[in-house]
């Protein structure tokens, strides 16, 4: 394991106020900081704040209960079957319970969600809801408005600090408590290393999907932050969790572009090169099976050599106008989806596990709250249900600026920007090789299947990769690679996003959650690698 050099712990001066840091600037991060103003808040962002974030590539929109015929009841109903008989209850009552007046949160920073004749918010239906209940804008633009608006209200905010280009690598504890933070700039690549300091340390980092080779996930989402939680000793929750998009667009490009869900809502149909259409054999609901069934019939076609496609032909009209970002991605890739099949590949999409936390966004640690996809809260179980994500992410961050609001003394005075930095020089390694050979035995072991020998295999890559690593910004992604490689092998059956085809069947004395810490997954890796 690699060590930081950074200066000596100075005590944390006394500034008079209480402050907040966030790390990462997507949804969850960025609403956190608005909904904590005008209380001292620095979001440390890897990238620009609207870049380098799931959020902004959001594609369909926010599940909320606020069309006619919808109720909360309904809404809880569909997440619960969903996640496959492991969601917490409590928490997705309350999550969608909440989610009509954060929706009003977002009106009012600005986001122009679609509204009907009649001035009403338009809704529509995706996979798997029993009800129109996406609220979406202009199609398939939600993520790009909605982080248009909060990026614009955060830049307008003076008590928001944003340090873009800053990658955290190591969380700052004493006595237990987190503290504070160590970050590099440059994107990560900078000489120095930066020390901050805070009251509070809210962990936004967004999900896990660069872990795998193919994933339609922007490259800062590779699971730093949750390796670096758990490091610090925070509890993880539901690692063996990952959910394959199925129809990621299969061009060679990294990251994948994503042809949505709502083409095969569509009518759009899947085929192979030999012109099959292989979804019929394999559900009754064909295309529109639920989304880990559909990824599994894709990746036996893709591993078969055959390939898989999606045909648009027929079921889109006029795909420039209905479906404005695939097009694009379609364009640029040159396949005219009015004329041609459009090639597809599962891809690793998002993460159900993640920073174990309560109702309000509490982890283990204190000081430490963590809100997003780096999360695992128990509103998604062993699968998510489409665009609650989305949810997720404004509702715990909410939930903490208000617990936190209750927490703090004093508000940012006009000139706290300038102060608590402190950096030494420390130069950072290229992990890129070792980010190749993680993400190729991630896919070829973690993947759409799984089985004993595949991830025992995985295991070990790991271990080695571990031994071998002398980047901070590399131990946290690897432990989050070890996490979950422990965790899907510790569940012995199937249940939603992991399949395992040497535990093909869910077990009842499976139906809970995975809780553990790294002390407790290092423990059990002799054991999990034993083959007998
Ligand atoms: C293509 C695509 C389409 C999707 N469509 C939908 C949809 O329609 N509806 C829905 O509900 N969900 C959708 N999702 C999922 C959803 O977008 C994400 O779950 C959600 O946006 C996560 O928000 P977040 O703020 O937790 O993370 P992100 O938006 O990913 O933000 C994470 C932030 O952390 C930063 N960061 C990462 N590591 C570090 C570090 N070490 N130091 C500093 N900063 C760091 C990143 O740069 C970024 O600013 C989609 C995801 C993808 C990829």
């Amino acid at each position: 394991m690699a060590t930081t050099a950074v200066a000596a712990y100075q005590p944390k001066p006394s500034k008079g106020f209480d402050d907040v840091i966030i790390i990462g600037g997507g949804l969850a991060g960025l609403f956190c900081a608005l909904k904590l103003a005008p209380r001292a808040v620095t979001v440390l962002a890897a990238a620009p704040i609207g870049r380098g974030a799931s959020s902004a590539w959001a594609q369909a929109g926010i599940a909320a209960a606020v069309g006619p015929g919808d109720t909360v009841d309904k809404h809880v109903t569909d997440t619960i079957i969903a996640g496959d008989g492991i969601v917490d209850g409590d928490i997705i009552r309350m999550m969608a319970t909440e989610a009509s007046a954060r929706i009003h949160d977002l009106l009012e920073f600005g986001v122009p969600f679609d509204r009907d004749l009649a001035g009403k918010l338009s809704v529509s239906r995706e996979a798997a809801h029993s009800e129109s209940r996406i609220v979406r804008v202009k199609g398939d633009m939600a993520g790009r408005a909605i982080m248009e608006a909060l990026v614009a209200a955060v830049r307008k905010t003076p008590s928001i600090r944003v340090l873009e280009g800053y990658v955290a690598e190591e969380l700052i504890t004493e006595d237990g408590r987190v503290t504070g933070v160590v970050a590099r700039d440059q994107a990560g690549s900078g000489e120095d290393l930066h020390r901050l300091t805070a009251s509070h340390v809210v962990m936004a980092t967004g999900g896990v999907g660069h872990l795998f080779e193919v994933t339609t996930n922007p490259t800062e989402a590779r699971g730093g932050g949750i390796g670096m939680a758990a490091r610090a000793g925070a509890r993880l929750a539901d690692m063996e969790f990952v959910q394959f998009h199925p129809t990621a667009i299969n061009v060679g490009k990294d990251p994948a572009p994503l042809a949505t869900e709502a083409l095969r809502g569509h009518g759009a149909t899947l085929h192979n090169s030999a012109g099959e259409r292989f979804m019929l054999g394999l559900h009754k609901d064909a295309e529109l099976a639920p989304r880990d069934v559909v990824a599994r019939g894709i990746f036996a076609e893709v591993k078969a050599g055959r390939g898989a496609f999606l045909d648009c032909r027929t079921a889109v009209h006029d795909f420039a106008d209905e479906f404005p970002t695939v097009f694009g991605y379609c364009r640029d890739a040159g396949i005219d989806p009015a004329r041609e099949m459009i090639p597809v590949v599962p891809a690793a999409h998002y993460f159900m596990g993640g920073i174990w936390t309560d109702a309000d966004g509490r982890s283990s640690l204190p000081g430490f709250w963590a809100c997003g996809e780096c999360t695992s809260t128990g509103a998604h179980g062993a699968n998510r249900l489409a665009s609650n994500s989305l949810l997720e992410a404004v509702v715990f961050s909410a939930r903490i600026a208000i617990r936190l609001g209750t927490e703090m003394t004093g508000v940012a005075p006009a000139n706290w920007q300038d102060g608590s930095v402190s950096s030494a020089s420390h130069l950072a390694e290229n992990d890129h090789p070792n980010m190749v050979a993680l993400r190729k035995t991630m896919s070829a072991n973690l993947g759409v299947l799984r089985d004993g020998d595949g991830m025992r295999e995985a295991l070990r890559t790991i271990l080695e990769l571990a031994r071998n690593s002398h980047s901070t910004r590399f131990d946290n992604v690897i432990t989050t690679a070890k996490l979950i490689a422990v965790s899907a092998l510790n569940r012995l059956e199937s249940r939603g996003g992991h399949f395992r085809t040497d535990f093909p069947e869910e077990s009842p004395d499976w139906k809970r959650r995975t809780l553990l810490t790294l002390e407790q997954a290092n423990a059990i890796v002799p054991d999990l690698l034993e083959t007998d």
